[in-house]
């Protein structure tokens, strides 16, 4: 194998960082440098929509110091610059304010920007999206006792806004575009008990609906519904930031296609974190996965490969969600799928796991993490299970891991 002497990471957030990382525990002791559009060094989002909404004194936490980055890793971190073009002739690198870096191995960690509704201008209402540490600064501020909060989008962003939003005391309506919460997610008895859970806490919704335009105080609904605002958050789901990839004769529009070892079709250019469109063994397809735990995982196992160590990244989507007293854990593929349910679905505690063709392809679990974290590895064997032991709280699912 060549030298590889330079190595340029696009995207400086969790993935990046966790790749940088990874290179030097892999004994990589070439150039790193790790390029971010925030004026942030790297930290996981998830603390966005959680801690950051909480309270107003609470700090940020990120992967690291900023001054380790540099003295500890040896890692040249820049940030509030973003990649606007790469040349793969030349294996090179730009960024907006006119700097090039060339690079023997690249990496995309670009991420995602969230969808934008284009009809709000002419609110009353303060708009605002959560994607950063200054979002969810000012969208925490502006929360305060009966402020009106429209969240547009029942998704997981919208929920845990509005979960945050409630116990400041906002008066909460979300707009969901489907009939039902997370309906891409989570089966249906689920998204009920979630939402009974948001009502228990004063949040309204509208379901089927979504928002044509603002107004002088407020949104206009498609079903001509007005409802009146003072804060408007936008949740609807994220688009890839991988407009740099076309530069590289990447088809990049559903995100950066790559296999299993984080290779693009692009010689010496790989890809990981949400901006990367991976197979998934248990969804059949490939998807792109906006959890924290592919934003490190993935990122790992791609940096390794990307000096040789030849491994495959397979591990099933995973995400958790704290809601109230619900802790709610997502493993693989909830659609299409049979649903089985263990435990008591009409109580706080228990889980679904989804079959197809005899093998578990997915689960959830509320506040069952100790099924959840033998579901985690069933789904990723693809084990097969019977029906009666995954129903039966008195099955140790322990016992299915040493079978399969
Ligand atoms: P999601 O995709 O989770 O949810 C968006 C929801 O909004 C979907 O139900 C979607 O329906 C609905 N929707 C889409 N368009 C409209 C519309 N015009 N009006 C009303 N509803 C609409 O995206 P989020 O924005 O909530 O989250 C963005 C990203 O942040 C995701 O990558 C997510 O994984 C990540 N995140 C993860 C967290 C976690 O793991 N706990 C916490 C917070 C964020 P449809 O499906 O039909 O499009």
């Amino acid at each position: 194998m060549p030298t590889i002497g330079k190595i340029v990471i696009a995207g400086a957030g969790q993935a990046g960082g966790r790749a940088a990382e990874a290179l030097r525990s892999a004994g990589f002791r070439g150039a790193i440098t790790v390029i971010g559009e925030e004026n942030h060094p790297p930290y996981e989002r998830p603390q966005l929509s959680k801690e950051l909404l909480a309270t107003l004194d609470t700090p940020v936490s990120y992967l690291k110091p900023a001054r380790d980055w540099s003295d500890v890793l040896d890692v040249t971190m820049i940030t509030g610059a973003a990649v606007v073009a790469c040349d793969a002739g030349r294996q090179t690198v730009a960024t907006g304010d006119g700097r090039i870096f060339d690079y023997d191995r690249l990496l995309l960690a670009t991420g995602t920007q969230p969808r934008r509704i284009n009809t709000l201008g002419g609110t009353g209402a303060r708009v605002h999206y959560l994607r950063n540490i200054e979002d969810a600064m000012q969208l925490r501020q502006s929360f305060h006792r009966q402020a009106r909060v429209v969240i547009v989008g029942g998704g997981v962003i919208g929920l845990e806004a509005a979960c945050a939003a409630a116990k400041h005391g906002c008066d909460v309506t979300v707009v969901e575009s489907q009939q039902r919460l997370l309906a891409r997610a989570f089966p249906g008895l689920v998204s009920e008990v979630v939402e009974a859970r948001h009502r228990s806490h004063g949040v309204r919704f509208a379901f089927g609906v979504t928002v044509v335009e603002g107004t002088a105080d407020g949104v206009r609904l498609t079903d001509g519904t007005a409802l009146k605002a003072d804060i408007i958050l936008v949740g609807i789901g994220v688009d890839p930031s991988s407009a740099v990839a076309r530069d590289l004769g990447l088809s990049a529009d559903a995100g950066i296609e790559v296999d299993g070892f984080g290779r693009t079709a692009a010689p010496n250019v790989f890809s990981a974190g949400d901006v990367s469109l991976q197979w998934s063994k248990c969804h059949d397809r490939a998807i792109r996965v906006e959890t924290w735990a592919n934003a490190q995982n993935q990122a790992i196992c791609v940096a390794g490969n990307m000096i040789g160590t030849g491994r495959e990244y397979g591990d099933p989507p995973w995400f958790w969600s704290d809601q109230y007293d619900l802790n709610i854990q997502v493993v693989g593929d909830m659609l299409n799928a049979d649903h089985i349910v263990r435990g008591d679905a009409g109580s706080d505690r228990f889980s679904v796991a989804a079959m197809r063709g005899g093998e578990i392809v997915g689960a959830i679990s509320i506040n069952a993490a100790k099924d959840m974290a033998m579901f985690r590895r069933l789904v990723a064997r693809q084990s097969r299970l019977n029906r009666s032991d995954i129903e039966s709280t008195a099955y140790d699912l322990r016992k299915a891991l040493i079978i399969n």
